[in-house]
């Protein structure tokens, strides 16, 4: 065993000058444990020479899979505007900076300036929101599932809550309506069929223990056929009829008329608020474009009571993304729709996205056979399902490479395509112009 007398020691080895610049403590952690299975490995026999450099590139490669950002931006090339997996709506960059200032210094979160004493945190947004959508009130929480909770649990513990069996949904990531409500302690009492609910079946559901009639949006799946449900506006009636609180969890919210149809799908917030609801809520980063929240809105008195469950202290958000949202709504109400990404992608023109697919194509166009496609894509995130808006892809092909092979080494490079009709096609819908010359060399690159 004299390979083990050759083991370097660690405090000898840390001190090289291979590592200077690096992190002691860090490079020292690696370095035990390189070394300890070094050891392991001469005493089972396993290696015969020891050598010193390959000892010292391990620790150091070690070090850098340690310290390179795993969180990395990504090009979207799928067309898929909410695309949940790919961080779904981009913050718009001088909301960002105004958010920035905000969170770099101290403010006045939860300070009234006016009065000098403390103020209210949602003061802010509910301000910009009700001036939007005519509303009483606002709440902000983490997002749109803990928004589901917290009303289900404030108000319906122990209570009957109706809800149509058409709308029992299951959500990306496992959020299912019915074990949601199930973990509020909320009691469940399902009506109609899959396919049709009547009003006559929320009519005939309620009952002294009802606490809620609640609509769903039926957030990535569509009944077609012979289906019905019941219109919002509806079920508001029949609950103010009995005295009980009428509650929309609306998937994705949006405050501005959808173009190509979608907004018969798909009404807007403020649509919705015509109907005079009690409770509305919805997600801060689908189809509203902004940053991951959940937002309450309607009634006052309510809201009130909302906030005076202990669960809100668990869910509040952020003066980060109370800035952003703040930011966001802003521009909504200022009409400045192109300064939010997720609606400027979705209201820009066929026509403009041709000029950026072909402007990709003449500056690949001696190194690979592309070809522009008009095809068609989906918002996504759980927005309109089913529903098609037109696109424009460029097909990228390779005489020797297949479209999953392309796919796969432009996806090494942090660019995200889809494959359809057997081609590899960038998505013109979803990329944003800044990242077209990005695309151009990656693609020079495995060319
Ligand atoms: C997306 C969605 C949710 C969850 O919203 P998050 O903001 O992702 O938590 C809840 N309900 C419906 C109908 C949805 O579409």
């Amino acid at each position: 065993m004299i390979l083990l007398k050759s083991i370097p020691k660690v405090d000898k080895f840390i001190a090289k000058d291979e590592f200077k610049g690096m992190s002691t403590p860090l490079i020292s952690t690696i370095s035990k444990k390189i070394l300890q299975n070094l050891r392991d490995s001469i005493l089972n026999n396993e290696i015969e020479e020891i050598n010193e450099n390959d000892l010292i590139n391990k620790v150091k490669e070690e070090y850098e899979k340690i310290i390179e950002p795993s969180l990395q931006k990504v090009i979207n090339a799928t067309g898929v505007i909410v695309h949940t997996n790919l961080g779904r709506s981009l913050i718009n960059e001088k909301a960002f900076l105004k958010a920035k200032d905000i969170a770099t210094s101290y403010n006045n979160l939860e300070y009234d300036l006016e009065k000098g004493k403390r103020g209210e945190r949602y003061a802010h947004i509910s301000k910009v929101i009700c001036q939007t959508l005519g509303c009483e009130d606002v709440l902000i929480v983490n997002n749109n599932a803990s928004a589901v909770f917290l009303i289900l649990n404030t108000f319906a513990k122990n209570k009957e809550v109706v809800v149509s069996r058409g709308e029992l949904v299951e959500i990306g990531g496992s959020f299912r309506v019915p074990d949601v409500m199930a973990s509020s302690g909320a009691k469940l009492v399902e009506i109609g069929t899959t396919n049709k609910t009547h009003l006559r079946d929320y009519e005939n559901a309620v009952c002294e223990q009802t606490s809620m009639l609640m609509k769903v949006h039926k957030s990535n799946y569509s009944i077609e056929g012979f289906s019905s449900e019941v219109d919002f506006e509806d079920i508001v009636k029949v609950a103010q009829e009995n005295n009980i609180i009428d509650y929309y969890d609306m998937g994705s919210g949006h405050f501005i008329d959808l173009p190509y149809g979608l907004n018969e799908s798909e009404p807007s917030v403020k649509k919705i608020m015509e109907y005079n609801p009690s409770l509305l809520s919805f997600s801060g980063d689908k189809l509203l474009g902004s940053v991951q929240a959940g937002i309450i809105i309607v009634k006052k008195e309510l809201i009130a009571k909302l906030k005076k469950n202990q669960l809100l202290r668990m869910l509040r958000v952020d003066k980060i993304t109370l800035a952003l949202l703040e930011e966001n709504v802003k521009s909504i109400l200022l009409g400045s729709i192109d300064d939010i990404p997720t609606l400027k992608m979705l209201f820009t023109k066929t026509s403009k996205l041709k000029e950026n697919a072909t402007m990709l194509k003449t500056a690949i166009d001696d190194i690979c056979q592309c070809e522009i496609i008009e095809t068609q894509t989906v918002i996504g995130g759980g927005t309109t399902p089913n529903k098609k808006i037109p696109t424009i892809a460029l097909a990228v092909k390779f005489k020797n490479y297949k479209p999953n092979k392309i796919e796969k080494l432009l996806r090494a490079k942090n660019i995200v395509g889809r494959i359809e009709n057997e081609q590899f096609l960038l998505d013109f819908r979803t990329i944003q112009e800044g990242d077209i010359k990005i695309i151009e060399n990656a693609i020079r690159e495995i060319a």
